[in-house]
């Protein structure tokens, strides 16, 4: 089947069902978790081929285990989230009634990138699903294990007529986002993010972009430096740093170079201790591999200081150790993109100032993490700063609180996921005014006497 005739069976299934009830809504969340949970221990092991390797503990701790809660959260949610709202009339139009209803848009369409491909194809399907959509997912081409079991199992448990999952490369994927789609969601770069809110542009589909971008760490001089380690490395070094809220650079005070570097790599051995075997994730791919090596390259012949942080170890293939990286300037590649994998450019500084100044140049990232104790630093980065998302005194964990709006700002994507705001992103917010049986407003019609005039400069003061 063609996508285009996919996406008109799934436009039919919409027409005969266009506000599918809660009970019905509540089946297919179920039935995803079930397919979760019959089939861990295959979507592990195809994930972990299609990156040569991924370490299962990440799989589960960054994929199934927040794909799971997901569900949980929608099927505790979604009957308050279905309710329509009350919203209130002004006086001049009362005892009318307005009211916010939520209706589904029809079909929605999501583009999956390959870093996270379960949670980043499952988190949208899961609040399309509830808020009464069918579905169309394109899976990357870098995932081709995944992909084609997500396909499988997906048929075998949700049949066709509620989401149908395709994969293929960029030309699969410029047809899927010129598609007449209710609206599309799309997990990606900056660069492929144009090009499918172009082609989405010439059908007025309306777009929500999860892109990436360089997110930046500082951390405060007061802060304890062990423990702002420990936490910027969990969160840098997760699936080797191909994570799209991985702490990109970090700003450290001046004084604790040497500090830092000795507390880098204790941790980062503690975390790794067999890090060529088991436990770290590989570069995915080849293309991501010379990608990283470019990067290297790049700010090695440029001049940078480039510290590894595991002592030993030997080559094994697309494993990269971490590094971190000084000396370096914005001519280099590795402060102009998105570094995606294991290294860390480190900028000392000396004052608050001159950071936000530096932050504020850059495009605007997908999150901020700041290390401080102190109430008016922290109020400083919050008001004179703007990101996607903040997580402050650790790395990455807003993106776990289904209770938080996900998504970035300007370079970083538009519009948000998760939670509320998931279900609200899939629905249209429909606005009802509901006259009343006895309506003041007839006062009000053509031709203007003296009472509608009189009626209208009341009204005008009010
Ligand atoms: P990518 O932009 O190369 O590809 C993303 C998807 O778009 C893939 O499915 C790909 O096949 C498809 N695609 C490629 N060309 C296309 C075209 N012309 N039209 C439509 N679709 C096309 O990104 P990637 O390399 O898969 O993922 C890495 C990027 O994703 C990083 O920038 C990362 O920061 C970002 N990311 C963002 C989030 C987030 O939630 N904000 C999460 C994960 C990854």
């Amino acid at each position: 089947m063609t996508i285009q005739a996919s996406l008109e069976h799934l436009q039919q299934q919409h027409q005969q069902s266009p506000y599918p009830a809660i009970r019905q809504r509540l089946e297919l969340l179920r039935t995803l978790k079930k397919l979760l949970k019959d089939n861990e221990a295959e979507i592990i092991q195809a994930i972990s081929k299609d990156f040569g390797y991924r370490s299962p503990y990440e799989t589960e701790l960054a994929e199934i285990f927040p794909a799971l809660k997901t569900i949980s959260y929608a099927e505790k949610h979604l009957a308050n989230w279905m309710q329509s709202e009350r919203r209130s009339v002004s006086l001049w139009f009362r005892p009318a009634k307005g009211s916010i209803m939520y209706q589904p848009l029809g079909v929605v369409g999501i583009i999956v990138p390959w870093n996270y491909p379960l949670y980043l194809a499952l988190g949208p399907l899961v609040a399309a699903l509830a808020a009464g959509n069918r579905v169309m997912l394109k899976m990357s081409e870098y995932t081709p294990q995944f992909s084609l079991l997500f396909a499988r199992l997906c048929g075998k448990y949700l049949g066709n007529d509620w989401v149908k999952v395709v994969y293929g490369g960029p030309e699969m994927g410029a047809d899927f986002s010129r598609l007449p789609f209710d609206h599309l969601l799309f997990t990606g770069s900056a660069t492929i993010g144009k090009k499918v809110m172009q082609a989405a542009s010439d059908n007025l589909t309306p777009v929500t972009l999860e892109l990436g971008g360089q997110s930046p760490v500082v951390i405060d001089d007061k802060y304890s430096l062990t423990v702002a380690t420990e936490r910027l490395l969990f969160g840098k070094l997760l699936n080797a740093g191909q994570t799209c809220l991985a702490p990109d650079h970090l700003y450290l005070p001046e004084a604790k170079q040497e500090l830092f570097i000795e507390q880098a790599r204790k941790t980062a051995e503690a975390f790794y201790p067999e890090w060529e075997e088991l436990g770290y994730t590989s570069i995915a791919s080849t293309r991501q591999f010379e990608r990283y090596q470019t990067l290297f390259n790049d700010a090695r012949d440029k001049g940078a200081t480039i510290i590894p942080l595991f002592s030993t170890g030997r080559r094994v293939e697309r494993k990269v150790p971490p590094a971190l990286v000084f000396d370096t300037s914005p001519e280099m590649l590795i402060r102009q993109q998105e570094i995606f994998g294991p290294l860390l450019p480190v900028i000392r500084y000396q004052d608050h100032n001159e950071v936000i100044k530096a932050i504020n140049a850059q495009p605007r990232p997908l999150a901020l993490y700041l290390f401080s104790h102190d109430k008016e630093c922290i109020h400083r980065y919050m008001t004179e700063t703007i990101s996607g998302g903040v997580t402050l005194n650790d790395t990455i964990l807003h993106v776990s609180q289904e209770s938080l709006p996900f998504g970035g700002v300007g370079a970083s994507g538009m519009g948000h996921y998760h939670g509320h705001e998931g279900f609200k992103t899939f629905s249209k917010a429909k606005s009802i005014f509901m006259q009343s049986r006895f309506a003041a407003t007839r006062l009000m019609y053509p031709p203007a006497g003296r009472l509608a005039k009189f009626l209208l400069s009341l009204m005008k003061k009010s």
